[in-house]
Order: structure tokens, then sequence, then C-alpha cells
């Protein structure tokens, strides 16, 4: 690099942290930190790599806080989203429709579990897990059952940040700040994470509370397969099918939030599928738009739907009480369209059981490494424990800094190191993220 570039590079860089230090307020970062915090300056990215304001390039382990399912600039979605400018940017919902927005909801009905078949755009995972509650919780008041005004959620659940998605929580210590704010839930408890036979026992607890409380439930919210932000805690597909089948039996509704595991994440295109398994409601984001545009998406059955038509009138009290501004953003819409082609026309899914099994054998490798404990994989996931710290776990920060000497951006969840790399990411890249992450990993853990 020639002098005069790296001054700009270095002018760039600097720029920015001083912005950032006077005005940027970035989530879960104290203030202390911002200010003495050396953070990637990032300023392009390109399939599985990010490139800083010195132009150094850093492979993307986390895609982009697990959105990012395609890498980054696909052509296809750079050019979709400037097709769409082209002609149409937003409009109004409240009263219009949107050729994009229509195909858009018809193509993912296409896609999703049997018998989902309406959708309704919010903005992103936590606004479609708002949709899903506020929804469930509208069709029992006006539909025979207005006792049903509680839900049930699994220890170590994450739903999102907004109070809704907040209070349907499981995380312990993750929103004790705001508890006088959350609303009551049904908390069923979830094994100790050593505990690889505790799920059986847990799912008795389950399907005994789903029975009890039934009367006052109006839906058992899940994250398929993975709790994600709990430290990705993979769990059995016969759990999700005991719980459809409890819900079931009670006439209660299964909430499937795939935002993070839907569109590719666990191998399937969602994790519901693993298991054979169709919600009635089910909540996508994240790899919804490839990590390109927030827009999210609420899915439901055509009898949750119908309870919202007005018994006798055209313009009903009973229609849905919620909405966005943005809610079918053409944009969005556009970005969502042209990923779901991709997903056929690349066969994305195809081309996950290569790509998994590297991941899987780097974590097998890493299970023998001193320090390292729980070694766990499932599709595009990877991961290991360094330490019983949790999200205080003093090992997290050190493996970030360790996986960034190597040119590898990691976001350890306190003390679980994982992966999620994008699904598409060339073999080549995905070897060179491994042996970073392995190594990151050994460094820290010993
Ligand atoms: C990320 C996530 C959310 C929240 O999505 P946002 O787009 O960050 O609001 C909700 N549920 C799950 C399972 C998630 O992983």
């Amino acid at each position: 690099m020639t002098a005069p570039a790296d001054a700009d590079a270095a002018a760039t860089r600097a720029a920015a942290l001083a912005a950032a230090r006077a005005h940027l307020w970035p989530p879960y970062t104290a203030p202390e930190v911002l200010d003495g915090a050396d953070p990637l300056v990032v300023t392009h990215a390109d399939g599985a790599w990010l490139t800083d304001a010195d132009g150094r390039r850093y492979l993307d382990g986390i895609s982009s806080w697990w959105a990012a399912t395609l890498g980054h600039g696909h052509p296809r979605l750079r050019a979709a989203l400037a097709d769409q400018a082209s002609r149409l940017i937003h409009v109004g919902a409240g009263g219009t429709i949107t050729p994009v927005a229509a195909a858009l909801a018809a193509e993912l009905v296409a896609v999703a579990p049997a018998g989902l078949t309406r959708v309704h755009f919010s903005d992103d995972g936590s606004t479609a897990v708002e949709a899903a509650l506020k929804i469930a919780f509208q069709f029992w008041q006006q539909n025979g059952r207005p006792a049903r005004q509680r839900f049930l959620t699994l220890a170590g659940a994450y739903h999102g940040d907004t109070l809704g998605a907040a209070s349907v929580a499981g995380l312990g210590g993750f929103f004790d700040t705001f508890a006088p704010l959350l609303f009551e839930v049904v908390h069923a408890p979830a094994p100790g994470q050593d505990d690889a036979h505790g799920w059986a026992e847990v799912t008795d607890q389950l399907e005994r509370l789903i029975h009890e409380r039934a009367g006052e439930l109006a839906g058992v919210i899940v994250e398929p397969m993975v709790q994600g932000a709990a430290g990705m805690r993979l769990y059995p597909a016969d759990v999700l099918r005991r719980v459809r089948a409890a819900t079931t039996a009670v006439d209660t509704f299964l909430i499937a939030d795939e935002v993070f595991t839907g569109y590719g994440r666990t191998g399937a295109m969602w994790a519901c599928d693993l298991a054979g398994v169709a919600p009635d409601l089910l909540c996508t984001a994240k790899g919804f738009t490839a990590g390109t545009v927030p827009m999210a998406a609420t899915l439901a059955t055509a009898r949750i739907y119908d309870g919202f038509r007005a018994a006798g009138g055209p313009v009903g009290p009973r229609a849905l009480l919620h909405g966005h501004t943005f809610c079918g953003f053409p944009l969005g819409a556009a970005v969502a369209r042209e990923v779901l082609s991709i997903y056929r026309d690349e066969a994305v899914l195809a081309g996950i059981p290569a790509r998994a099994e590297r991941m899987a054998s780097a974590i097998t490798y890493l299970a023998g490494v001193p320090g390292v404990r729980r070694p766990r994989a499932l599709g595009m996931i990877g991961a290991v424990d360094l330490g019983d710290g949790g999200y205080h776990g003093a090992r997290g920060p050190a493996l970030r800094e360790a996986a960034r000497r190597r040119g590898l951006y990691l976001r350890p969840l306190g003390d679980v190191a994982y992966l999620c790399p994008p699904l598409t990411i060339p073999l080549p890249d995905l070897t060179t993220m491994l042996a970073a992450f392995v190594d990151a990993v050994t460094e820290v853990a010993s």
C-alpha cells in the first residue's frame, strides 16, 4: 500500500472513531468500553469477508449477527435493491398493496411448513415475535377463550429485545432490569448444560404444564432445535414433536421463532422441518432478507387468520390491532424475493452438508483440546464452551481478540465460542476460517 493511501486509511479510521466516541450509542456496549475500545472500522464487505478502514480483511465468523446467510454483497441482491429502488421504495400498507409484497407472501407460503398460508410483514425479529404474540392473544380474546392470556416459554429462551419479546425470554439475568415492565409468562424448565439426558425429563414437565395450564395458555413459544442466544444450546427433535403434540391435544398455539434457525441455518429450510413439525405461527427475520435490509414476517394458519374476520360487517373490530410504518416494505420485499430465488438457483440447502461436515470435524477436533467443553454442531452452527461464566465469562473477550489477530471476526456469547458462517461460504474460505477458529480457541482454552 502506498503512503498516501495509508494516510487516508488512518484518517478515515480516526474520524469514524472520534465521531462514534462523541455521538454513537451502540447496543450492549458500556460507554467506558466504547471510550477505550479499538473496534473494527468496517468499510466494505464481500462474500464471507469484511474489510476495515486500513484495508485489512476479516472472515465474518458470525454472518454479521447470524443474518448474512448468503454472505455479503451478493451481486443479485445488490441488483434487486437497485432495481426496486428505481421504481418504488416504499408506500404505506394502509389501503394499498404492492405487487412485490404480494408475490413475496405467496412465495414464502410455498416454502413454509404445511398449513402456514398467511403472512404479516414487519421490521425485524423482535417485531415478528411481537406480532405473533398479539395475533395469538387477540385470536383467543375474540374466539371464545378470553382466559387464554399467557404464553409458555422455555428456560434459556431469547425472542428479541422489545418488551413483549423480552417478556417471553427465559434467559436468567438478561432482562432483570426491566422485570417490572414485563408481562407474566409461564416458565418451563430446561436441563442443565451438562445434562445430556435431562431433556426427556424436562419434556415430561413441559407436557404436564401445557395440559395443566391449557385454560390460560394463548400459546407456547420456542426456538426450534437451537436456543441461539442462550449459547447455541441444541436440543433433540423429539422435544419439539412432543410440544407440538401437547399443544395440539389442548388446542393451543405453537409459535416457532425461526428468526435465527430459519433459512437453512440448521441444514433444513426451517428447524421445524428437522422434527417434521408444523407450527401455528412462525417468525422469520435475519436470513429472510439474508441480512440485507431489516424486514421480517410472521406466518399464520388459515384458521388463525379466519379468526379475525368480522362475523357480519365489512370492517370489523376483529381486525388485527397491530402494524408498523414499513409493513411490506417494497425494497425489503424485493430483496426477500431474490433471496428465495437464489436459494433455488444456487441450491443453497444442498450445499450445506459438505460444509457442515467440515464444521463438525473441526468441533470434534476441538473436543480433544484441554479446557474445551460441550462440543456441538448442527448444520452451519458449531460451538464449544470455554468455561462456566455465562454471558460474563472472561474468555469471550480474549477469544474475540485472539480471533481478530488471525483475521477472524467473532462475537462470543460469554464463554461460548461459536461459528455461524454464511451458508454459502466457499470451501477454501471455510478452511481458513476453521483453522483460525481452532487456533484461537486453543490459545484461549489452555
Ligand atoms: C435475533 C433474534 C431475535 C430478534 O431479532 P432482531 O432482528 O434482533 O429484533 C428474535 N428471536 C431469535 C431467536 C433471534 O435469534
